[in-house]
Formats: structure tokens, C-alpha cells, sequence
């Protein structure tokens, strides 16, 4: 027998989170699960059948170049051109990764030092947490609260030390909804300069933008060369089992994270590196019918919420509904879900796995995701009407 724990400290508190539990749940009682954030469809038929093709044809077979294949670093360039007006070297500005996760642990384990803080805007999707820790760097909340999750920028100021290596910002946030306006992002950059701060952005939900518009922080003054920016074919396209993500920014910063990815998957996904290239290049109209579909969704959940007596707060992007539990008399988001599938058969997520260092903020908060067909979110309401009593 070995005889000390297994799990290394950095790991500590990192076991296996609430989704696990919530997921076997669902299957267990045969509930509606708007927990995990995954859509019940698949994208287009036709990138489905470029991976088809990719296959057959024997490309991406093998060990794609290291950095992705050149078909999908053009296409990643195109894209950031077409929809930010934004400019880069396919060849040294952009990176593929297998998935959003991946470009978040790479550019965290290559430019974080031991003791470095890191500022991350709370509640957060749990990778960064795990992230931050195994590069042995330090958590500093920004707590976006009810009712309105914006961040407080004067609080941000004060977060600021001597140690503050780097700025974690998701916009579209996940578990809110928030998407940060340019105004926001101004003030931010101004501090990222004033301090000189290196700033990594999870921006996977950049085409799920329902009211306001997506800014790359990348694109405001002086922060190409300070900026990592990443986002994922997974949300943009319902393919979210691909793992096709990719980073942009300015050549050194690229090559810092190609560092650290090299070692971890080195390579992915080869056939679904050229058909997530076809998807980038689809029409406007498939960006702009993705996202009304999704806002309409996103209604019908909102308006069976309030009626079935949660406070809601209508998201302006995402896959995800943020609601407080307080007004059907629970003070607990955790054994509300817990409870929620015996009750009326509907798994949902407690906000609190999302807080790390300010779990009050999150206590009586409940998230619904509602990238679902539209019966099942009708089933859903249906079922939860029977908690409004
Ligand atoms: C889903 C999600 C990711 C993960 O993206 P992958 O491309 O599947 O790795 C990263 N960040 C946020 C905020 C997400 O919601």
C-alpha cells in the first residue's frame, strides 16, 4: 500500500465535481438534464460530412502539423478578419488546440510563474481553478454579483498587486451571462497597461451574443501584444465532443503557449481540424440563425423560469440561464438541485461550484442551460411549473 494521499496538493479540493453527481442523476431518475451545457443537436450536416470526407480522403489520419493544419489556420485568420476586423499570421499568430480547455491550461502553464496572482472574474468555469492551481499560481476573485454581474472596476483596481502576473476574463461569461461592453473592456485595458499585465480571453461563446455586441479585448489599443485570445469551434458549431479550440495573438505569445501544448496533446482531432476550417467559412447567415435560435430558446426558458417562480436573470449571451432560488423559499442552490430531479424532474447546477473564494455570492443561485430542442425546453418548463405550486 502506498502511504500518503495520491493526488498531489496542487490538487487539492480538485475531485470530481457536481456535474458527475448531477449527470448520473439525471440518468438515474430519467430527468431533463439543462445542467451540463452541451446542445441535444448536432451542427451542420455539411461540416459533419466534411470530417466524413477529411477520413476517407486520409487527411488528418496521421499527426497533423504541430501548430494545426494550414487549411484551418487560414480559416481561423479569415475569421477573426471577418468578424473583428482583426489581422494574423497564420503562420505564427494562431494555434490550434484541442479545445478551449487545452488553450486555457497551455497559455496558463506557459506564462505563469510560481506565486504569480492571477484575476479572474467569479463565478468561473471550473478549469480555471484546477488550471491556475496546477501552475502553482494564486486565485484573486472578481465577483460578479446579483442582480446585474457586472465587475466592479474600482474593486479590480484594488485586486491589483505587486504579484498580479495576469488577467483571466470569459466574455460571454459562463455561469452569467454577461458579456462585458467596450466600455468595460476599455477600463480593463487601461489597467492591464497601467500595470502591465498579461490577459488571457475565453471568448467560446463569442457568436452567442443576444443583446450588446462581442469585443475582442484584443483589439482595444495596446493590448495585442499583451492579449491571448481563444475561443472553439464546440459552442459556435454544437460540436462540443471535436475539441477543436484555437488561440490568437501576437507571435511571442503564440510561441510561449505552443511551448507548453506541444506537451500536453502535442496534436488533435486531424480530420476535424479540416471540417471545423469548412464550418468557419460558412455564410453569415448560419452565425446570425445559430444565435436567434438560441435567443428564442433562451426566452422560452426565462419567461417558464420567472412564471414558475425563480428570479431570473435573462442572460445577453451563452448557452446558460443564472436564477435565484430565494423567491420559491430555498436558500441553498446546492440541495435545491440535489433535490430537484425527485421533485419534478429537471436537473439543474448550483452556481456555488462555480465560487471558489466567495461562495456567498453564489449560495441561492441555479443554472439552466437551454442549447436544447425546443420540446424538451417545453417539457422542462412544464415540469417546473409544478414548484410555483
Ligand atoms: C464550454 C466552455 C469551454 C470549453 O471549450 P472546449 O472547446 O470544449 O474545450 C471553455 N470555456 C467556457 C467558458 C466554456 O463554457
Amino acid at each position: 500500500m502506498i502511504d500518503r494521499p495520491l493526488l498531489n496538493r496542487r490538487l487539492d479540493g480538485h475531485g470530481t465535481t457536481i456535474f458527475a453527481e448531477m449527470s448520473a442523476l439525471a440518468v438515474r431518475t430519467g430527468a431533463i438534464n439543462l445542467g451540463q451545457g452541451f446542445p441535444d443537436t448536432d451542427g451542420p450536416e455539411e461540416v459533419r460530412e466534411a470530417a466524413v470526407r477529411a477520413l476517407r480522403e486520409g487527411r488528418g489520419n496521421q499527426y497533423p502539423p504541430g501548430p494545426g493544419v494550414p487549411e484551418l489556420r487560414a480559416a481561423i485568420s479569415d475569421h477573426q478578419r471577418r468578424f473583428h476586423g482583426l489581422t494574423f499570421d497564420p503562420d505564427t499568430e494562431v494555434l490550434v488546440t484541442a479545445g478551449a480547455t487545452e488553450a486555457i491550461a497551455a497559455s496558463l502553464l506557459a506564462l505563469l510563474e510560481p506565486g504569480d496572482e492571477v484575476i479572474a472574474l467569479e463565478p468561473f468555469y471550473d478549469s480555471y481553478a484546477a488550471c491556475i492551481d496546477m501552475a502553482g499560481a494564486r486565485r484573486v476573485p472578481l465577483t460578479l454579483r446579483a442582480p446585474h454581474f457586472r465587475p466592479d472596476l474600482d474593486e479590480l483596481r484594488d485586486a491589483i498587486s505587486p504579484r498580479t502576473r495576469l488577467l483571466l476574463l470569459n466574455s460571454p461569461h459562463n455561469p452569467t451571462g454577461t458579456v462585458l461592453t467596450r466600455a468595460e473592456l476599455g477600463e480593463i485595458a487601461g489597467l492591464a497597461v497601467e500595470h502591465n499585465l498579461l490577459v488571457v480571453t475565453d471568448e467560446v461563446y463569442e457568436h452567442l451574443v443576444f443583446d450588446g455586441e462581442h469585443v475582442p479585448l484584443i483589439s482595444l489599443p495596446g493590448m495585442r501584444e499583451r492579449t491571448v485570445s481563444i475561443s472553439s469551434a464546440g459552442k459556435t458549431f454544437s460540436f462540443t465532443g471535436w475539441k477543436v479550440g484555437w488561440v490568437t495573438g501576437s507571435a511571442p505569445l503564440v510561441s510561449a503557449v505552443r511551448t507548453a501544448k506541444q506537451y500536453l496533446t502535442y496534436v488533435s482531432a486531424g480530420p476535424f481540424q479540416y471540417a471545423v476550417a469548412e464550418a468557419l467559412a460558412l455564410p453569415d447567415a448560419y452565425f446570425t440563425d445559430f444565435r436567434e435560435d438560441l435567443r428564442a430558446k433562451r426566452d422560452l426558458l426565462a419567461d417558464g423560469l420567472t412564471e414558475a417562480g425563480f428570479e431570473v436573470y435573462r442572460p445577453q449571451g451563452t448557452y446558460f440561464i443564472t436564477t435565484d432560488v430565494a423567491p420559491l423559499g430555498e436558500k441553498d442552490g446546492v440541495a435545491f438541485c440535489r433535490a430537484l430531479p425527485e421533485r419534478c424532474g429537471v436537473v439543474a447546477v448550483p452556481n456555488a461550484v462555480f465560487h471558489y473564494d466567495t461562495p456567498d455570492a453564489g449560495r441561492s443561485q441555479v443554472r439552466f442551460a437551454f442549447c436544447k430542442r425546443v420540446e424538451v425546453l417545453r417539457d422542462a418548463v412544464n415540469r417546473l411549473r409544478a414548484l410555483a405550486g
